[in-house]
């Protein structure tokens, strides 16, 4: 039986894509192979929003093609944001692949393999949690993001779809559900006129074998009291919070378009810490952005050491051709930008170990993925503070469980982004 491979990039809302195709790949009679040595297809679902992601997607391809000439000569199949956004260059430059798939065109890649296409998912993540993508495309332009020009306008998937796709998932076995989407909260405004994000949680919630609903990309320009009273109130949902603030600057927050003012963050941020004084806020910053001068970044650093955020991710900021920020005159050095990013994590390292110490002695709801990275004689899961990829994790020294399984676990130590525990069942 003939093999394929699939290289998933950049984000969860790809990730998806990545498993249509797999879908698809599999409707054609392929068999999935982990091993690209082994592969007569190799499928690269590419990243190109920002210019390391854009890197990432090329030096994947350079090095897959290198299989070209093992003893299955494979085929080189590349598709996803960057195809979408430089396909003419991309022809010239890479004449090792040897199929260009155009962003989500899953029939015309059902046909280069002769079969017909499928819109159905074969996971890529372990089979105890997926992604469920809401929606996709953006209508929110902020000034520094290819997006909204990659993947388009809001486009929401319709209600009765969803609640399908996430029963399917569960009867797969998910037990973590992942909403996605470029932005959660602004879900259903194009099809039904209003935001439905709760309207929507409200009906996953009732599906059985869903124990973790898990919400990213929460836009803070458009949390109501609504959601966080759905997120309180939710035995299932997750009191974890992913809200991209970017930054806190109100000049800044202008420039970027991010449509919110760092009063209306405090605001968010004091109703969640309110309403919910055990809640996980993760939030992302982007720092060398155009204008940002030292006083802005000191204002920035100042936010950050006052709100002590349980998880944070900091980008430096990336010029993009086509996106408003590119043109703008007061671009901040990289290195600047660099030294900026690295000061940050260094801040956060201490805050985030002292928050986990909160949790020594205490027992907490563990979902267990499996053996752990560091040795195969200790088990890793994750409480409700680790999203999947982008936080820490709960390493496991006593006890016994399987990949799947939600357990009680004593946390015993910590260390700066993970916590260590045993099983008591
Ligand atoms: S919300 Fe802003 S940053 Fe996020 S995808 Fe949309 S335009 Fe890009």
């Amino acid at each position: 039986m003939k093999k394929y491979t699939i290289i998933s990039l950049g984000c969860p809302k790809n990730l998806v894509d990545s498993e249509i195709f797999a879908a698809n790949a599999e409707a054609a009679g392929l068999q999935y192979t982990e091993d690209i040595s082994q592969a007569n297809f190799i499928i690269i679902n590419t990243c190109g929003f920002i210019e390391d992601a854009k890197q990432e997607s090329i030096n994947t391809i350079l090095a897959a093609s290198q299989y070209k000439n093992s003893a299955e000569h494979p085929k080189l199949i590349v598709t996803g944001c960057l195809v979408k956004r430089y396909l003419p260059d991309l022809q010239k430059a890479l004449p090792e692949v040897d199929h260009f798939v155009q962003l989500k065109d899953f029939s015309y890649f059902s046909q280069l393999l002769n079969s017909k296409n499928t819109n159905k998912r074969k996971l890529l993540t372990s089979n105890h949690y997926a992604y469920l993508r809401i929606s996709d495309g953006c209508n929110n332009f902020c000034s520094y993001c290819a997006i909204p020009y990659i993947r388009g306008r809001l486009q929401s998937k319709p209600i009765p779809e969803l609640v399908e796709e996430a029963k399917i998932l569960a009867k797969q076995g998910v037990k973590e559900l992942i909403i996605t989407a470029q932005d959660t909260t602004l879900y259903g405004t194009d099809l039904y006129g209003e935001p439905k994000l709760v309207a929507l949680l409200e009906k996953l919630e009732k599906i059985d074998g869903i124990e973790w609903i898990r919400l990213f990309y929460l836009h803070p320009a458009h949390i109501t009291s609504a959601i966080i009273d759905k997120i309180a109130s939710s035995p299932k949902i997750l009191n974890y919070f992913e809200i991209p603030l970017q930054h806190i600057n109100d000049e800044i927050l202008l420039s970027m378009n991010r449509k919110v003012t760092r009063n209306r963050i405090e605001e968010i941020i004091t109703e969640i810490r309110t309403k919910i004084p055990e809640a996980v806020i993760r939030t992302t910053f982007i720092v060398g952005y155009p204008g940002e001068d030292e006083a802005k970044y000191n204002e920035l650093k100042e936010f950050i050491l006052t709100n002590e955020f349980e998880r944070i991710g900091v980008f430096t900021y990336s010029p993009e051709e086509g996106t408003p920020a590119y043109s703008k005159k007061t671009q901040i050095d990289s290195e600047i930008a660099e030294t900026r990013k690295d000061e940050i994590m260094s801040l956060q390292q201490p805050i985030s170990e002292r928050i986990l110490s909160h949790f020594v002695g205490k027992k907490m709801k563990v979902l267990i993925d499996g053996p752990a990275t560091e040795s195969n004689f200790i088990l890793e899961g994750r409480s409700y503070l680790d999203g999947p990829e982008i936080d820490g994790k709960v390493l496991l020294t006593e006890g016994k469980a399987e990949a799947g399984e939600i357990v009680d676990v004593e946390i015993i130590d910590n260390w700066e982004y993970d916590l260590i525990g045993k099983i008591v069942k």
